[in-house]
């Protein structure tokens, strides 16, 4: 039985006071029950304040992107090592909006999802579609592609991922994917994931896309979906925590 997975994703939103109140209450008021594990995705600058937070609890922390290279002459990056310094246990590579905003290609996910893993983090990898894709019908070949070329890099390291579905369209836009459409997407990245490597079959699939407290429950019910990746909700204390109790 796999276990599930909450991640919240702060995107670039925060502040010292207002992480203080969210992640004190993370703390305070998540019971952990058996089998649910509970995570938050942070800007580099706050690291150390989960950390300080949120050490000795039974939630994890994490970055949103990191590095490809090691170290160097690398104006402006934050190589893996750097974040795993911080106690971290997850990166997250591959987000939409690095991929649109910033034009990071599946050959760089690939790449960022290897150096998490040389520095013992576990990448959350996001694949998804555009909607425009998915009127093409092509989500199946898009998120394949992307998919395929993590494989491809990672090798034997591939059971070392999470793996998020989040299609695009269903980011921070309020239309969440109907559990069926999520499930579908899930069911052939498991299938392509056991197909690459058996012990792959297992790797955590998570969904993101406007998930909430009150639509969590039906997505997280779907065979194939093992919890979620989340961004909006993910700010206020009380519906992330409804989500993960979900
Ligand atoms: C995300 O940023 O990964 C995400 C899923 O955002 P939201 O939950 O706000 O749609």
């Amino acid at each position: 039985m796999r276990d599930k997975l909450v991640v919240g994703n702060w995107k670039m939103n925060g502040g010292l006071k207002q992480n203080d109140a969210l992640l004190g209450t993370l703390r305070a008021e998540w019971d952990a029950p058996a089998g649910r594990q509970l995570a938050v995705c942070v800007p580099h600058p706050y690291l150390w304040q989960a950390q300080a937070a949120l050490s000795g609890s039974a939630i994890a922390w994490g970055a949103q992107n990191l590095s490809e290279r090691d170290a160097g002459a690398f104006t402006g990056e934050v190589s893996a090592a750097m974040v795993a310094e911080f106690g971290c246990r997850y990166a997250i590579v591959g987000h939409s909006e690095r991929r649109t905003l910033f034009g990071e290609t599946d050959a760089m996910v690939a790449s960022k999802a290897a150096a998490a893993i040389r520095a013992s983090l576990t990448p959350i990898v996001c694949v998804g579609e555009t909607l425009a894709e998915r009127d093409a019908g092509s989500t199946e070949r898009v998120v394949a592609r992307q998919l395929d070329a993590v494989i491809e890099t990672l090798g034997t390291k591939l059971p070392a991922i999470v793996l998020a579905y989040e299609p695009v369209w269903a980011i921070g836009t309020g239309r969440t994917a109907s559990p069926q459409q999520a499930q579908e997407v899930h069911r052939l990245l498991r299938s392509r994931l056991a197909a690459a490597d058996a012990t792959a079959a297992d790797v955590l699939l998570l969904y993101g896309g406007s998930v909430k407290g009150d639509n969590a429950a039906a997505l997280f019910r779907c065979p194939d979906i093992d919890g979620g990746l989340i961004g909006g909700a993910s700010l206020k204390a009380d519906e992330f925590l409804a989500i993960a109790r979900a």
